[in-house]
């Protein structure tokens, strides 16, 4: 066996959702070259793991580190998670295809206007490709990104003259070649994203591969909101990602009993038969039912200015004039408001579909501690403290199922032949350590990050090895 690094002794959690197994695990150039009880030839490079966790290296299915890629390509708040992928463009909004010298809302919440310099998705994609980061990278097309290359104002409604605003920025020198990556995916924003807007986009790129969306509404009117959003993934061909699953406001609590009905794939028959898999994103801040969360999103500062009082009582107690403690912590945020149900979160979470995404800012100066914190709090929280899930559960769905929602192949298992993305861990010590106060801060007990064969984090440390590619859906991917 000609293998670059043998990790010996290590707990197996392969991604699958079946039990650990002890074993080896060798490297050879960017893949897993074997896996299992086999003896390591003499001389070789190995890492004894002394019993810890060996899975896939986790897939953070919800970021806004588009920017933070090219910034910081080292992207610590990420490997010293375990993190070895990153989605790019959520909620609507990514980097390209867009150049200006000023950006809008929501957009500026990317980074500063010195990052949007890719006038087409290809020149991003080919930067990334160049000058790689040290995570892959699943790079979605955001609508209002698209919406703002031939409109300026995405407040505005659209107007006749900016109809067919998905085929200019297809066509056109601002969007630019969608047809070359409609391997790539499409993300919209909740806002004025319309359902004839997608389908405009289609026309003009087939993207048809993957919809994430931000639901328009998140409380009251989710179910409307959430079917129309199967509606567009029916409509497209397109598999449907809600890239929150939440159920804001106390009158809502318990619901998530009825928008996990409407997830076509749930064990039981689907009131909306036929449709693709739909995986809904969970992220930790909403776990518990008085933890405050952070709020970035456009659509819940208009919830908040109009009528916000009514809807959300305790974050205009909280937040208002004269509460300077809290808002003084949420100064470069928009809001910090409480809106789960505890048995809502575990509900979601557990549910077989449910994807874990960390939704953070990275440049924002004091970010939500999602940003560093999210896969390591629920492996502590979830998975060792409560018992919601076992440790192969919680890596499957960070690992095999987002993989295979992502059309991925050969990545998100362990398994001879796959891309060697591996975090080492210590599931007895592993435990996030950002916190409001201090939110940024790496977590304890992620021993050891591998991205494509390549080791970016180790004990504590990022490494300068910028071994992440750029993913795409496998063309026979589901
Ligand atoms: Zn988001």
């Amino acid at each position: 066996m000609q293998a670059d690094l043998i990790i010996t002794n290590a707990l197996i959690v392969d991604g699958s959702g079946g039990a650990p197994v002890r074993g080896n695990l060798a490297i050879q150039d960017q893949r897993i070259l074997a896996v299992g009880e086999f003896q390591p030839p003499a001389g070789a490079n190995t890492r004894d793991a002394g019993g810890k966790v060996l899975a896939p290296g986790f897939i953070d299915s919800h970021t806004h580190d588009d920017g933070y890629l090219l910034a910081h390509p080292d992207m610590t708040p990420k490997v010293s998670q375990g993190i070895t992928t990153v989605v790019t463009g959520n909620c609507g909004i990514s980097l390209a295809p867009l150049v200006r010298d000023a950006v809008p809302q929501p957009l500026d919440l990317l980074g500063p206007p010195g990052l949007f310099r890719f006038a087409t998705f290809a020149d991003w994609v080919a930067h990334l490709q160049a000058q790689p980061a040290a995570t892959n990278v699943i790079a979605l097309v955001g609508h209002t990104t698209l919406r703002v290359a031939v409109m300026d104002d995405t407040a505005r409604a659209r107007r006749p003259r900016a109809r067919g605003d998905g085929r200019a920025a297809g066509r056109g020198h601002a969007g630019g070649r969608l047809r070359r990556i409609h391997r790539h995916v499409l993300s919209a924003g909740g806002g004025r994203a319309h359902r004839r807007d997608h389908r405009r986009v289609r026309a003009a790129g087939r993207p048809r591969r993957l919809y994430a969306t931000h639901l328009r509404d998140e409380a009251d009117h989710i179910v409307p909101a959430m079917e129309e959003a199967l509606e567009i993934g029916r409509a497209t061909g397109a598999r449907v990602v809600f890239s929150h699953h939440k159920l804001a406001g106390e009158r809502n609590h318990g619901r998530s009993r009825e928008t996990l009905e409407l997830t076509p794939g749930r064990p039981r028959g689907s009131r909306l038969p036929g449709l693709p898999s739909v995986s809904g994103h969970f992220h930790h801040a909403a776990a518990g039912p008085r933890e405050p969360s952070l709020a970035h999103h456009d659509h819940l500062v208009q919830g908040l200015s109009r009528g916000g009082r009514a809807r959300f009582p305790r974050t205009h107690a909280d937040i208002g004039p004269g509460r300077a403690g809290p808002a003084r912590k949420a100064a470069a945020a928009a809001a910090i408001y409480f809106v789960m149900d505890e048995g809502d979160v575990e509900r979601i979470a557990s549910f077989p579909l449910t994807l874990f995404g960390s939704d953070g800012l990275p440049f924002d100066p004091r970010p939500h501690p999602r940003q560093w914190g999210t896969f390591p709090r629920i492996l502590a929280r979830m998975v060792r403290e409560s018992g919601l899930m076992t440790l192969e559960q919680a890596v499957h769905k960070m690992t095999g199922l987002a993989a295979r929602q992502y059309g991925l192949a050969q990545r998100g298992r362990i398994a001879p032949g796959c891309h060697a993305d591996l975090v080492l861990f210590d599931a007895d010590r592993v435990q996030d350590r950002a916190t409001f106060e201090d939110p940024i801060q790496v977590s304890a007990g992620i021993d050891g990050v591998w991205v494509n064969g390549r080791r970016v984090w180790n004990e504590g440390r990022a490494l300068p090895a910028y071994s992440g590619q750029v993913l795409r859906r496998a063309p026979d991917a589901a």
